[in-house]
């Protein structure tokens, strides 16, 4: 189990023909997503796309937690090398707001969406927590099996002042209802609660969760790996011709003005008078340290 800074953060494995199985390995940290873990599933991905005789890939996360969300403690840089990098906007050291919008779209949305357009299957197995950022990386996947113990919210509204995570696909996999619930309030949607809404496929006991996502993904590797790959194509692009990446655009602007007016307010990207002390302190203390990618100044 990794938990030392320097270990791998995600594991790559081939447990079956035809599948490849992406874990996350940052049981000590609740899974947390830093800038590390982003490009190292990035690259495991890359890895599992560019491998012919994979067809399926299980997106699994070591311990009791799928993913606390995005690591806030801002001890790793804020972007990978430059060769890492997928998109071409550059300025992670830019004043004002420049290097903190580089990095939201870098490693958080556009990411996401090419994590999300990889072309083939993807079936993430999760369980425990998966919270906010974690629902981001969760989303990104095309089938999802949940533990029962599977709970998820996010609450970068209701502790951050933040109105919802980079990647808003709250209302295509919620329902645009249930979706303002879960993001007015930051409450716990349970496993059956998420399989009633349509956002996880099938819930199956704790200490069957591996067994059967694996079952699963041999089950659809029976089929021919390019037709997998065109019948994803045609299921993304439906939800794209519903309006997903244009309204994603939109929440992704309001989602900075959310960042704005917290740096007004609060002096932070966040609301952090909300947050509980330990972790208050704990970002305070990195600003302080000179860690942190906020503007300099008043
Ligand atoms: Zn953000």
């Amino acid at each position: 189990m990794a938990d030392s800074e320097a270990a791998p953060q995600v594991r790559y494995e081939t447990p079956a023909p035809k599948v490849a199985r992406i874990v996350l390995d940052r049981a000590a940290k609740r899974n947390a997503q830093g800038t590390r873990m982003t490009y190292e599933l990035d690259a495991a991905l890359r890895r599992a796309c560019d491998d012919e005789s994979v067809s399926v890939i299980v997106l699994a996360a070591e311990g009791d937690n799928f993913s606390a969300g995005h690591d806030l403690s801002m001890r790793e840089p804020p972007a990978g090398e430059p060769g890492e990098r997928v998109t071409l906007w550059g300025e992670y050291g830019g004043a004002g707001w420049e290097g903190l919008y580089t990095r939201e779209r870098e490693v958080y949305l556009e990411m996401t969406e090419r994590w999300r357009n990889a072309p083939k299957p993807v079936l993430a197995a999760v369980q425990g927590g998966v919270i906010s950022g974690g629902l981001m990386l969760m989303w990104a996947a095309d089938i999802i099996v949940a533990a029962d113990d599977a709970r998820f919210r996010d609450n970068t509204g209701s502790d951050m002042g933040v109105p919802g995570v980079e990647f808003f696909a709250h209302p295509f996999e919620l329902g645009v209802r249930r979706a303002k619930q879960f993001l007015f309030t930051g409450g716990w949607l349970s496993a059956q609660g998420a399989l009633a809404a349509g956002m996880v496929n099938e819930v199956v006991p704790r200490a069957e969760l591996g067994t059967r996502a694996l079952a699963l993904a041999e089950e659809i590797a029976r089929t021919d790996r390019f037709t997998l790959k065109l019948i994803k194509a045609s299921c993304n692009a439906a939800e794209d011709a519903m309006g997903r990446k244009a309204a994603m655009a939109a929440a992704f602007a309001n989602h900075q003005i959310g960042h704005l007016q917290n740096m007004l307010m609060h002096g932070f990207p966040i609301d952090i008078t909300r947050l509980p002390d330990s972790v208050r302190k704990g970002l305070e203390a990195a600003v302080a340290a000179g860690r942190g990618r906020l503007p300099q100044g008043d």
